[in-house]
């Protein structure tokens, strides 16, 4: 299991003596509990890491800084080089966060020399990554963050995976108190593993650690900590808090990842097998290679009992040994599908309707909390018949939960 990072990034707050009052009170809420299975990482500004590294020294928290030159020195007014930071202890260093990119005015191509930079001083670079909101609305998270990801970490050529650590951060969930759903954040998580994968290997991605940052709480943190792909918290806001960020660094992360045994699917109940023993092809929208998904539960019991079953992900090549479609287009011409059967996804459900209507299915089915009325209009007006209160729900119950 890849070692979890609680990593709170404290921007430009907290002087010397806020940074003592915090640590008095942080220190005093972890004392005598053993926190060896997480890494517990704090990055305060630039003025107070020396003092912060004094306050730590014996503890096992780890100091992060929240940027860096690639230089080791020279005429870079205003910066700090990743010689000075390895000097006073830094372990960690931010990089690429989105008020760099945004406020900043950072490049992937400054960035990218930032995390070499880093990574050659023997520093751990965190490169975060993350699109805005209108780039979301325009269905280009994926192409956003494997640009920014492809990119930060182009000048690393065969990385210890340990040593590097990315956070996907929407800029449309930071300091705004909006989360990601763990649905969202996850998508986005598992695709980013699958780009680790091919650049560097399936073993290296495996222990690449992906965190998650975006008005994380001690409210949503345990939820978000259950998806597989989040391997930690990048918190901003309720980390200038001792007591909040306590709250999130103390979960228990073993009841919160847990291990999914797959149903026996002999237990379904009879009315869920009544609408697909009729027909013969189905489209999954939204299939996952995540066990512990619904959606790859429902897949794999369709594949088990002999349906033809089109699986479309941008984020994914392959699942259970189906190709995966990046979209409805890109399906075999002439399939003409019976069911679409639509999980959850980062768009909005009515596109995702329309461009299912085009295939003339039979039926279209809308995993429950995801159908809305105006999707299921469109539909029917076509005299197409849509099911919405979906049994799904129970299929996924009867997996079995390993803890
Ligand atoms: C951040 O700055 O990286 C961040 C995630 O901030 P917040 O938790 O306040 O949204």
């Amino acid at each position: 299991m890849r070692r979890p990072i609680f990593a709170g990034n404290w921007k430009m707050n907290h002087t010397l003596k806020e940074s003592k009052e915090y640590f008095e009170k942080f220190l005093r809420l972890l004392q005598g509990k053993d926190f060896f299975d997480r890494e517990i990482v704090i990055a305060p500004p630039f003025t107070a890491l020396y003092y912060v590294r004094n306050l730590i020294q014996d503890t096992e928290i780890k100091l992060a800084a929240q940027n860096a030159h690639f230089a080791e020195k020279g005429a870079f007014t205003g910066e700090i080089s990743p010689l000075m930071l390895s000097e006073i202890g830094v372990k960690y260093v931010i990089l690429g966060h989105s008020e760099r990119r945004h406020i900043f005015g950072e490049t992937d191509e400054l960035i990218k020399k930032r995390v070499e930079g880093v990574y050659n001083h023997g520093l751990n670079p965190i490169l975060c990554v993350g699109e805005t909101l209108s780039e979301r609305e325009e269905g280009k998270t994926f192409e956003v963050v494997e640009k920014q990801l492809k990119e930060g970490l182009s000048l690393l050529k065969d990385p210890d995976p340990e040593r590097i650590v990315i956070a996907y951060e929407p800029v449309w969930a930071i300091g705004t108190g909006k989360t990601a759903t763990p649905e969202q954040a996850q998508e986005v998580q598992s695709f980013i593993r699958n780009l680790l994968s091919e650049t560097y290997g399936k073993e290296k991605a495996e222990k690449i650690r992906v965190l998650y940052g975006g008005s994380v709480t001690p409210e949503n943190v345990k939820e978000l900590m259950k998806e597989p792909d989040i391997d930690g918290v990048l918190v901003g806001g309720a980390s200038l808090d001792p007591e909040k960020f306590f709250k999130i660094c103390s979960i228990n992360i073993k009841a919160e990842k847990a291990e999914c045994i797959l149903p026996d699917y002999s237990q379904i109940p009879q009315e869920i097998l009544e609408i697909p023993r009729k027909y013969k092809k189905l489209v999954i929208v939204g299939a996952s290679p995540k066990p512990e998904r619904p959606s790859y539960i429902v897949m794999d019991y369709l594949i088990k009992e002999g349906f033809e079953v089109y699986p479309v992900n941008p984020a994914h090549k392959e699942i259970l040994g189906r190709k995966v479609y990046p979209d409805l287009e890109s399906l075999p011409e002439g399939l003409n599908p019976d069911v679409v059967i639509i999980f959850r996804r980062s768009e909005e459900v009515k596109p995702v309707v329309e461009k299912a209507l085009r295939l003339n299915p039979k039926v279209i089915w809308m995993q429950e909390g995801i159908a809305n009325e105006e999707a299921k209009a469109l539909a029917e007006e076509r005299g197409i018949k849509v099911v919405m209160n979906l049994c799904f729900k129970k299929i996924h119950q009867l997996g079995k939960w390993k803890r």
